[in-house]
C-alpha cells in the first residue's frame, strides 16, 4: 500500500520514528513542523492522510483538523490525531471534530501503521492496494492488472490511476479540479483539459470490451463512473 500521508509533528524524534517506520511500510512521507507548513503542503496537493499531533506550537492540532474540515476541499481527509493525553475529554472533542481516529503517545510503530491502514480502507480506498471491481472490469492494484472478463485492458499510468480512484468511488460526480487533486496531485501547473484528454484515453482504452460506457460525463460537473 502507498498513500501520501502528511505528518504534523513538532517533536523531531517523534517525527523521525514515524517517518522511518511510514516509508519503510512503503508510504510517502511528507513533514510539517506546524499547521501553517502543513497548511500549505495541503494547498499545494492533497495527501491521502493526515497524521495531525495535538499539541503543536502556533495553531493547534486540534484547530488545524476543525479548519480542514470547515472547507469543502479538504472536508473529507482523512485524519489521525497524536495525542499525548489519553483523556476521555480529549477523545470525545476529538471526535466531535471529526478525526478519524486516534493514537496514544507513546504508540507503537505497528499500531500506528495498522492504524493508518484502517482508515485508508474506509475513507481512502484509492491508496490501498485492495482490488476493485465493476461488473466485469477488474482493476488490481498490487499488480497493476485491469482485465475485463478474461481480457487485459492496457492503460497508461494516468489512465489507470484514474480509472482506480473513479473505480474506489463510483457513482459519485467528480468535479476536473477534484480529479487534478486525486489523481495529478500537485495541480498548481496542470490545466483542467488534461483530465478531459485523459478521460477520452481511458475510453478509448475501454471502449474494445464494451466498458466505456460506465464512465459518464455530468454536463457542467465532471464525471462519474456508474454500473448502472
Ligand atoms: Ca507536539
Amino acid at each position: 500500500m502507498s498513500a501520501t500521508i502528511l505528518v504534523v509533528e513538532d517533536e523531531p524524534a517523534i517525527q523521525a520514528l514515524i517517518e522511518v517506520n511510514l516509508r519503510r511500510a512503503g508510504h510517502v512521507v511528507q513533514l510539517a513542523a506546524d499547521a501553517e507548513t502543513a497548511r500549505r503542503l495541503v494547498q499545494e496537493a492533497l495527501p491521502d492522510l493526515v497524521l495531525l499531533d495535538w499539541m503543536l506550537p502556533g495553531m493547534s492540532g486540534v484547530d488545524f483538523a476543525r479548519l480542514l474540515r470547515s472547507q469543502a476541499r479538504t472536508r473529507s481527509l482523512p485524519i489521525i490525531m497524536l495525542t499525548a493525553r489519553a483523556g476521555e475529554r480529549d477523545k470525545i472533542e476529538g471526535l466531535e471534530l471529526g478525526a478519524d481516529d486516534y493514537v496514544t503517545k507513546p504508540f507503537s510503530p505497528r499500531e500506528l501503521v495498522a492504524r493508518i491502514k484502517a482508515v485508508l480502507r474506509r475513507h481512502a480506498p484509492q491508496a490501498t492496494e485492495d482490488a476493485v471491481e465493476l461488473g466485469s472490469l477488474r482493476l488490481d492494484p498490487a499488480t497493476h492488472r485491469v482485465t475485463a472478463g478474461s481480457e487485459e485492458i492496457n492503460l497508461g499510468p494516468t489512465e489507470f490511476r484514474l480509472l482506480h480512484f473513479l473505480m474506489t468511488h463510483p457513482e459519485r460526480v467528480h468535479a476536473r479540479s477534484q480529479l487534478l487533486d486525486q489523481v495529478w496531485g500537485d495541480h498548481v501547473f496542470v490545466e483542467e483539459r488534461t483530465v478531459d484528454v485523459h478521460i477520452r484515453r481511458l475510453r478509448a482504452a475501454l471502449e474494445p470490451s464494451g466498458h466505456d460506457a460506465l464512465i459518464q460525463t455530468v454536463r457542467g460537473s465532471g464525471y462519474r463512473i456508474s454500473a448502472a
